[in-house]
């Protein structure tokens, strides 16, 4: 990948994509660095940074670090192209770089057991693993998709509530949002649970980043005889919202659409909203956001929001003081920062940590209210009424010790027969060819090597079939999860946490 900071001076290359912020990318575009236009290196400034440029018969200067912001393909031959701003066309003759400008890179964020990784799937094709208990997924994979001629990478990161500097999964994914900078972050919402997955939401809002959120799990909210209406929960969020049972590829096409619609600026609904934290807090953020946003610190305020470090300073965020640290005028951003958590923590009587917590719930529910109607007739649900018995204070460990029991007794017992049968059809077999077969090295291979050494491994087959299968079996009866809460204390107690015991 080309940007225009590669380029060297006298030379010519056309705009492929600008990444960053939305903010970022329309002062770009307001000073005519659109898609598809030719833009050539002037000079650059004795230290290299900032250089000038010419785009549209103008000469403009641009830092390094906005320059590395701008994909370009070397190269002077202009083309025409559906542009963010919606102008067309005149198509390149091998389309090539037609091809080029269609890439969009996508990343999936969402909680653990969302549905994440079968959405990956179903649209890569791929056989990742899925599972409902934590942990499944630690690192991120990627794949590709294609659909009306754009071609998607999309990236499976791991699951998360939230982003703070927490877990390492937290910071892997802020990380990766911040480094990598993704086109469109899919934001996979389990419909089911809709209060405590868009917390997640909220703090995506507040990082200033392109979201879709694909409402999965849709055939459960619907199941529960819920109603909401997504298209004016999308209009409170800003963000258009698509519902998807991604287990049965259901709503996946019209997802991938409207990622389209998005990247291409052509949804209307989207737009960047401010999470309202009270007047008290508000005051804090743009106390700080004015020092964090000056002119210096441009590096920093293309990719994130100055809101976003407003309120994660705020927050007292570790990782984030780090960041700021880099910023020119760091220690008095710090000391600002210092004082007014100090300032709403008397007012408060509450870490701020806390208070934004709720205030971002409250958000939440505020949004929830005008949106969702939730059925009041609540049937008990049957996995309910089964969990009062399979995690109950005192029959839950004598229950899973039941099934751990009949899980090894099944494996060894009964697995015991097919394995029997096998070593003896082997002990008949190897007879049988030593009577036949001349004494010799052949037969002493087929015997010994051959029959011998596949035979001593084929023996182990029933056992472990039969344990894979008890296994997938309690993972998809959703037993695992059960059991990984069952033994968290246990495990707690030798350092380890509750899903460890699933390994072990
Ligand atoms: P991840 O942790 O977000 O990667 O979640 P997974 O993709 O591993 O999915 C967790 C569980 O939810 C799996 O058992 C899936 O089969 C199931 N699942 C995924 N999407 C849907 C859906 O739309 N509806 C229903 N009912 N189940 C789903
Ligand atoms: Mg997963």
């Amino acid at each position: 990948m080309t940007t225009l900071y590669d380029l060297v001076e006298g030379e010519e290359g056309i705009i492929l994509k600008i990444k960053g912020r939305g903010q970022f990318r329309q002062r770009l575009s307001e000073m005519g660095f659109v898609i598809g236009k030719k833009v050539s290196v002037i000079k650059k400034a004795p230290l290299r940074d900032p250089v000038e440029y010419r785009i549209m018969g103008y000469h403009i200067s641009l830092r390094n670090s906005e320059a590395q912001l701008i994909e370009v393909e070397r190269g002077n031959k202009s083309k025409e192209f559906p542009s963010s701003n919606g102008v067309l066309v005149s198509e390149d003759e091998n389309g090539s770089w037609i091809e080029k400008s269609k890439n969009i890179q996508v990343a999936l964020v969402g909680n653990p057991n969302s549905g994440k990784t079968t959405l990956f799937n179903y649209a890569s094709g791929s056989k990742e693993r899925v599972g409902n208990y934590p942990g499944v997924t630690v690192e991120s994979k990627e794949s590709n998709y294609r659909q009306s001629g754009y071609d998607f990478s999309i990236i499976d990161l791991p699951g998360t509530y939230s982003i703070k500097s927490y877990s390492p999964e937290e910071l892997f994914i802020r990380n990766y949002i911040f480094d990598n900078k993704p086109d469109i972050v899919v934001n996979i919402v389990d419909a089911s649970n809709l209060e405590r997955n868009l917390y997640l939401t909220t703090q995506l809002i507040d990082m200033g980043v392109q979201i879709v959120i694909a409402l999965n799990m849709y055939d459960e909210l619907k199941r529960r005889g819920d109603i909401l209406d997504h298209i004016a929960l999308g209009r409170l969020l800003g963000v258009p919202v698509i519902p998807t049972v991604s287990s049965k590829g259901k709503g996946i096409r019209e997802l991938f659409e409207k990622i389209i619609e998005v990247y291409e600026s052509r949804d209307p609904l989207v737009r960047h909203i401010h999470i309202n934290y009270g007047t008290e807090i508000e005051n804090s953020i743009s106390a700080l956001q004015s020092k964090i946003k000056i002119e210096e610190n441009r590096v920093f305020t293309n990719i994130i929001s100055a809101r976003y470090l407003a309120i994660e300073l705020l927050e007292n965020d570790k990782e984030y003081s780090e960041n700021i640290s880099r910023c020119v005028n760091s220690s008095e951003i710090i000391e600002i920062a210092k004082k007014e958590s100090r300032r709403l923590e008397k007012l408060y009587s509450d870490p701020i940590e806390t208070v934004i917590t709720d205030l971002r719930y409250g958000f939440i529910s505020g949004a929830l209210k005008e949106t969702l109607k939730v059925n009041k007739i609540e049937r008990v649900r049957k996995s309910k009424l089964i969990d009062n018995y399979l995690t109950n204070r005192y029959l839950g460990i004598p229950i899973f010790v039941f099934f751990m029991w009949l899980t090894f007794f099944t494996t060894f017992k009964l697995g015991g027969y097919p394995k029997y049968w096998i070593e003896s059809g082997i002990a008949k077999l190897s007879s049988l060819t030593s009577t036949i077969l001349p004494d010799g090295l052949f037969k002493d291979f087929l015997i010994d090597g051959i029959l011998g050494g596949v035979g001593g491994v084929i023996v182990f087959l029933p056992n472990i079939i039969i344990l894979f299968l008890f296994i997938s079996f309690m993972e998809d009866t959703g037993y695992m999860a059960r059991a990984v809460f069952i033994m968290d204390k246990l495990m707690h107690k030798m350092g380890l946490h509750g899903r460890s015991f699933i390994p072990m």
